[in-house]
């Protein structure tokens, strides 16, 4: 079975792209960052998410000989033109602080209509070769940002965004739920005949 890497130490993403790939019935064997804990993280030096996925998965696969994946996200505001973007894990200045993260996003919108208020998630989801070859593609997931959060699950700016077409927020619905319509769940799904394409 070939062994592809997945540039990530979140058990979560591992999760959902071992299910899609299990459904696409690509029989790989995906194993994620922790697997090789020599392997140093990669400074996301890049300004887009397909910049930062690139450089993380051409990392992965230069260090072990195999081909990887690399994911990377965000939130998009459209009155903050695309902000907090590539920052959105450290928009309030600590990196990975969820809480003071959407807090912030939420005082600085404070005196912004509902009308004024879309909002999207976006993912690039790379693939990346030891020879170099790479592949990227995309996924968005747009809504409405909420003015206070709402629902206990997931994880980051969910409790705030409520995605077009529905009256919950994405943290009220199901990892399942989330998974079919999220911009990771799109571009995780649209690897799928890329792979097939260049690994067979
Ligand atoms: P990363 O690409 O996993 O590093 O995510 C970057 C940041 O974007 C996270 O820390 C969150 O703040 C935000 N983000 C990305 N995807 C999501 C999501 O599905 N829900 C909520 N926040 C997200």
């Amino acid at each position: 079975m070939t062994r592809l890497i997945l540039a990530t130490r979140n058990a979560g993403k591992i999760t959902e792209l071992r299910t899609i790939l299990a459904d696409a019935d690509l029989g790989y064997d995906l194993v994620g960052t922790d697997a090789y804990p020599d392997i140093p993280d990669v400074k996301e030096t890049g300004v887009t998410f397909a910049e930062n996925a690139l450089l993380k998965a051409h990392a992965m696969a230069a260090a072990t000989g195999l081909p990887a994946i690399a994911d990377d996200s965000g939130l998009a505001v459209d009155v903050l033109h695309g902000a907090p973007g590539i920052f959105s894990a450290r928009w309030s200045g600590t990196h990975g602080d969820d809480h003071a993260n959407l807090d912030l996003l939420l005082a600085q919108l404070a005196d912004i209509g509902p009308e004024h208020r879309a909002a999207h998630f976006a993912c690039a989801a790379a693939l990346a070769l030891p020879d170099g070859t790479e592949r990227v593609v995309f996924g968005t997931m747009p809504g409405t940002l909420r003015y206070a959060p709402v629902g206990r699950n997931g994880f980051g700016y969910d409790p705030i965004l409520q995605p077009d077409g529905y009256e919950v927020t994405c943290a009220e619905l199901s990892p399942a739920e989330k998974n079919a319509i999220s911009h990771r769940g799109k571009a995780f799904r649209e690897l799928v005949p890329v792979l097939r394409e260049l690994l067979g």
